[in-house]
């Protein structure tokens, strides 16, 4: 089974590569697609963000790097599969990853979204808590792939 893994990954986190790294093993091919949202002013650009995933996955053969803009759903449907991937950290996420699977699902109705729930050392990581510590020239090394640490060092100096 081939499943789809979106996100913004502004930048990728060990949160994120646990999830990754789980599906790589669980399921035959894992496409982790980068939502290009400009409205979102991400501090990473698309190319960017491409290239740290890129580089932090490398070692998984079944795990490609993918990018795209507009509905999930649209992207889904040029895909073959039908099946979404997401992350549930804690009770928080619940909301609006229930609100986006339904939403998804009511756009259309093959579109299913099954959930992996973050490890627990994880639970507290966010693409946001890490750029928040790293603005303050806080240590990351633990939370980011060391590309991403390379990268955010860059981006604050
Ligand atoms: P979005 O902006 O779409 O929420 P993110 O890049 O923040 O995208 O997250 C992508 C996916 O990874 C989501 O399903 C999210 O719940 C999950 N995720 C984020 N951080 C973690 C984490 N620390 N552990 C497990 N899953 C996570």
């Amino acid at each position: 089974m081939k499943v789809i893994y979106p996100g913004s990954f502004d930048p990728v986190t060990n949160g994120h590569l646990d999830i990754i790294q789980r599906a790589a093993k669980n399921f035959d091919e894992v496409t982790v697609a980068i939502l290009d949202n400009k409205s979102k002013s991400p501090l990473f650009t698309i190319e960017e963000r491409i290239a740290m995933l890129k580089e932090a996955t490398k070692s998984l053969e079944n795990v490609n790097i993918d990018s795209f803009s507009g509905l999930l759903v649209d992207y889904v449907a040029k895909s073959n599969t039908n099946t979404v991937l997401r992350g549930l950290r804690a009770i928080s996420d619940y909301e609006n990853e229930m609100r986006n699977a339904l939403a998804n699902n009511s756009l259309n109705n093959d579109v299913e979204t099954i959930f992996m729930v973050s490890k627990s050392e994880y639970t507290f990581l966010s693409s946001s808590v890490v750029k928040e510590i790293a603005s303050f020239n806080g240590d990351v090394k633990n939370m980011v792939p060391e590309v991403v640490c390379k990268q955010l060092k860059e981006k604050y100096k």
